[in-house]
């Protein structure tokens, strides 16, 4: 079989690769699965600036499948191995240069709920399985929901977990990292692993955050709560940074204080303009409702901010039970008043909106356009100089999509997780979330990037405390510099432990593939 796929590579390395090569390859490795008939989704992905070919792209259909093929890359002296998760990726993370990468979604639905000895209710899940369909049938079959989400959900579990998977309920509950006990995973040597908090638990905190480095995470088992019906969803506008910032902050640690809170906390910035992208059109929850520029006071600058919460309740709830409910919450806050925007949609629903976003943006052709998105965290004591140049210079005409910004905290992040955060216990996700026409209708991309790269050096040189999520760096000296000098070194122990020769998510180009 080996030497069949060295065979195989040397023949694609000539570019003389027989017909029914691929298709053989699966006989080969001896896959239950199967070879996708055109890798071209393999070099792709959402960010649309990268297009690296596979050597094949594989449908693994259970984990003996996935631990089979890096088995096959550790015995050639080239392979490399990319899990691909939903390719939801900025920078071709999950790509491989003529590697192999696994359509994780073809792993098949594992799918079991299961209670713990303490009580407590978890979902067992496959790595590849999407969050929307976790979700839906957590909540229709079972009537409960994983705590911790991501604001978009056709994302998979893998993919979320390597990176951490943070939404409006971080605050509370921790990113999803936070709230997962058990994973299976699939080292870079091929052998397969159950690990926990106290099984195997270097894997499992490695893997955690991991950036898919030390193993493909093929089950995880995601912590349920009982899933509400109904959420009241509402919008804040401030017009001024620090009220924004000193509201949002108190709202996510009033539970700190004994103080009851809402359970979905979020924000982002908008210009204050009459763009519908990015600007007030933006704002308003119901189709209904308008954005009335006149009850802003005139001191309102050219940037904007806007807070927004969710309360959960049961359809059972009497309305204005609900309404004291949200009104107690909502008391005492700084926000124009005039300028409160509120829907009442279900739970499912809810957590399902950005897929009404990406229906609107793929009629609208930005969806397939590149993304040159950046994603950061920022420690709260430079959140209000990061305002005053990055949202109210560099960014003020907007960036045509969303650009959230609302505080975490580190308290509720595993630390022994691979993830790397800023220093301070409050700190910002800013997610810049571009969506423009591709070039030359729109800015190109190369503009773009250009944009994000003054941001960051920005961040650099004024010192601030901040790291990039979802990283993306190209040399070994730029990832040294973003997990630190005590990070890296476990980032490498851990690299040296379970995948030795730089075989899993090359694409990641922390480490070279060691022949
Ligand atoms: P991929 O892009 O396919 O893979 C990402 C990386 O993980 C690659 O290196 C890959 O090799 C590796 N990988 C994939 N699967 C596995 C696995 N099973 N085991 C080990 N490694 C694996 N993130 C948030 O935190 N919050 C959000 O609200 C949020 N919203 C988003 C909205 C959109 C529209 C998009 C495009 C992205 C969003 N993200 C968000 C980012 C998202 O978390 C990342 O893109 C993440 O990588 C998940 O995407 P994916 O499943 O497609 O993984």
């Amino acid at each position: 079989m080996i030497a069949y796929v060295e065979c195989f590579v040397h023949e694609n390395d000539s570019e003389s690769r027989p017909d029914g090569g691929v298709s053989s390859l699966s006989k080969a490795l001896d896959l239950q699965g199967s070879v996708a008939d055109c890798g071209a989704d393999a070099a792709r992905d959402f960010g649309g600036m990268n297009s690296i070919s596979p050597l094949a792209f594989l449908r693994p259909a259970g984990v003996e499948d996935v631990a089979r093929v890096v088995k096959a890359a550790t015995r050639s002296s080239n392979l490399t191995v990319a899990a691909r998760g939903n390719g939801h990726s900025i920078n071709g993370q999950a790509m491989a240069n003529r590697g192999l990468v696994l359509d994780m979604r073809s792993l098949g639905e594992h799918f079991r709920v299961v209670r713990a000895r303490d009580g407590s209710f978890y979902a067992d899940v496959s790595g590849g399985a999407l969050w929307e369909d976790v979700l839906k049938r957590c909540v229709f079959e079972y009537g409960m929901a994983p705590r911790s989400w991501t604001d978009y959900l056709s994302l998979t579990v893998g993919g979320t977990l390597s990176n951490a998977g943070v939404s409006g309920q971080a605050f509370r509950y921790g990113p999803q990292t936070s709230n997962v006990t058990e994973l299976e995973v699939v080292t870079g040597k091929g052998e397969i692993f159950n690990c926990s908090e106290t099984e195997n638990s270097e894997l499992f905190f490695g893997a955690l955050g991991g950036l898919g480095q030390f193993g493909i995470i093929t089950k995880a088992r995601v912590l349920l709560q009982p899933a509400p019906d109904m959420v009241r969803w509402i919008r804040l506008v401030y017009t001024e940074f620090d009220d924004f910032t000193r509201e949002a902050e108190l709202l996510v640690t009033r539970q700190d204080h004994g103080g009851d809170s809402f359970d979905y906390v979020e924000g982002f910035a908008f210009v204050n303009s009459d763009n519908p992208a990015d600007g007030r059109p933006s704002v308003p929850l119901d189709p209904q409702e308008t954005f009335d520029a006149a009850h802003l006071p005139r001191t309102a600058g050219p940037i904007l901010y806007c807070l927004e919460l969710a309360r959960h309740y049961r359809k059972t709830d009497h309305s204005s039970t609900v309404d004291t409910g949200v009104n107690r919450l909502l008391g005492g806050l700084g926000f124009v008043e005039q300028l409160k925007f509120q829907v009442d949609i279900s739970y499912v629903e809810f957590l399902l909106r950005v897929k009404r976003a990406e229906e609107h943006a793929k009629a609208n052709g930005i969806w397939d356009a590149p993304h040159p998105w950046l994603n950061m965290f920022v420690s709260k004591s430079d959140i209000a100089d990061f305002d005053r140049t990055v949202f109210k210079k560099i960014l003020k005409d907007g960036i045509g999509g969303p650009m959230l910004v609302y505080p975490l905290r580190r308290s509720k992040w595993d630390t022994r997780t691979s993830v790397v955060l800023p220093e301070s216990e409050i700190f910002y996700i800013v997610a810049l979330l571009r969506f423009t026409p591709p070039y030359p209708k729109g800015p190109s991309s190369e503009n773009l990037v250009a944009q994000n790269q003054e941001i960051t050096q920005y961040c650099t040189k004024k010192g601030f405390d901040f790291k990039l999520y979802l990283p993306h760096y190209r040399s070994s000296e730029d990832w040294k510099r973003h997990f630190g000098n005590d990070r890296w070194s476990r980032f490498v122990e851990r690299k040296m432990c379970f995948d030795p020769m730089a075989i899993l998510a090359p694409g990641q180009k922390i480490f070279s593939r060691v022949p």
